[in-house]
């Protein structure tokens, strides 16, 4: 079913197939269409309401399922960030680590998010391997 974007004035997005939700906050910063490539993903990886069903249930009871839909969201929205500021990708590994890190119910440690984003990122074959230290 064709992704049906909502903008609320909420704390965070989220996404229940066929509705994705952006908080208004992110149109304020000119951060949506990050936002947008992260929630678009688990709109995707839904496929449809009735498995959406199944998807929030395993969301919420497994770490290991969460931790793989985020990656992969976090990953998404990460490049669409590095494209739209014209930044590395790597600029942006350890403010999104943190986020995974934190605020999803303890399902992973700062270290096994970064390793993660990295993974999935070189993973597409971006130029996410451009080291700038
Ligand atoms: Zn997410």
């Amino acid at each position: 079913m064709k992704l049906r974007k909502i903008i609320l004035d909420i704390d965070r997005g989220f996404s229940f197939h066929p509705f994705v939700v952006i908080p208004k906050w992110a149109i304020t910063i000119g951060n949506e269409a990050s936002y947008l490539a992260h929630e678009t993903v688990h709109w995707q990886r839904q496929k449809s309401f009735f498995r959406a069903i199944v998807w929030v249930i395993m969301y919420f009871t497994s770490k290991k399922f969460r931790f793989t839909e985020e990656v992969i969201a976090y990953g998404a929205q990460l490049k669409v960030q590095a494209a739209k500021d014209g930044l590395s990708v790597d600029r942006y590994y350890d403010h999104l680590a943190l986020s995974l890190s934190s605020e999803y119910w303890g399902m992973c440690t700062f270290a096994e998010a970064r390793a993660a984003l990295v993974f999935d990122v070189q993973a597409d074959g971006l130029p996410a391997k451009k080291v700038t230290k």
